[in-house]
């Protein structure tokens, strides 16, 4: 690992080992931040930690549940300790259980709520402290278009909805203290966990990815690179007046 200067500053983003977040971690250490590569399994981070090693940056593997209060608060302290206080905080960590509401178990129910917006809560609360005793702190949560409502996705686009409203909440709540706090909701993006949607669909990924770039009108799917770009933006010095914000990132109007 290089040294870190001291006018870095550390981020954290949850769901890092691949995806949204493994591009949105090696955008923020491309943007000069050092980076916490947070997801559940520590060893399933390297890839990420390495990917920015070799362009010059530094990053720590962090091995958390964020839906786990221990969890999310040793993880935090870890950074904490090791990296320096978190200053941005992005909540991506997701997981998906989709089913009609007939179908849905109340277990599936309550473990999607509980990765994305229970999690976002607990790291939110844990990296607050650091940010209000700094007078500065960005936090961008991750929601999705889902939030406007999606055919068997009632744990799902009741958890993104919420992150929206926990997103204006602590934007008001957190506002006074330097801390930014606002919303990216991605359309359909390139991920495994669109992968693994196809899949259940029992169609190819190709053809997955044409019928949604169809209805799309930059008539194309996303790119994890569309959305880091999204939280770049958020998280700089600059767009410290931008607050409370919902960003649909779809390729064309939402919301
Ligand atoms: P992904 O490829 O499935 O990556 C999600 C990551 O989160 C995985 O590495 C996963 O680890 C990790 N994770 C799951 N549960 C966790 C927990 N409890 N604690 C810590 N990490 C956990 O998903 P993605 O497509 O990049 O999506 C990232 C975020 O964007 C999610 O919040 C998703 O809802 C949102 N989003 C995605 C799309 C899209 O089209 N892809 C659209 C809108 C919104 P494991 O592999 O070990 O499960």
């Amino acid at each position: 690992m290089s040294e870190t200067s001291s006018d870095q500053k550390v981020a954290v983003v949850t769901g890092a080992a691949r995806g949204i977040g493994a591009a949105t971690a090696a955008r923020l250490a491309r943007d000069g931040f050092v980076v916490a590569v947070l997801d559940l399994d520590e060893a399933a981070c390297a890839r990420t930690v390495e990917g920015i090693e070799k362009e010059g940056g530094r990053a720590l593997a962090v091995g958390c549940d964020v839906s786990d209060s221990g969890q999310a608060e040793a993880g935090v302290a870890r950074v904490a300790a090791e990296l320096g206080a978190p200053a941005v905080l992005v909540n991506n960590a997701g997981i998906l259980r989709d089913n009609l509401i007939f179908k849905m178990t109340p277990q599936d129910f309550d473990s999607v709520i509980g990765v994305h917006l229970r999690g976002a809560f607990l790291m939110a609360k844990a990296c607050q402290t650091h940010m209000v005793a700094a007078g500065w702190g960005r936090i961008v949560n991750m929601s999705s278009s889902a939030a406007l409502g999606n055919r068997g996705q009632s744990n799902y686009s009741s958890a993104k909805a919420g992150l929206q409203a926990l997103t204006k909440t602590l934007a008001i709540e957190l506002g006074p203290f330097g801390v930014t706090v606002n919303c990216v909701a991605p359309g359909f993006i390139a991920t495994e966990m669109t992968e693994a949607t196809a899949e259940r669909m029992g169609i190819t990924f190709e053809e997955f990815t044409d019928r949604y770039a169809k209805s799309i009108p930059v008539r194309r799917g996303g790119r994890p690179e569309d959305i880091a770009q999204a939280v770049s933006f958020f998280v700089r010095e600059e767009a410290g007046f931008v607050s409370g914000q919902i960003l649909y990132v779809a390729g064309g109007p939402k919301g």
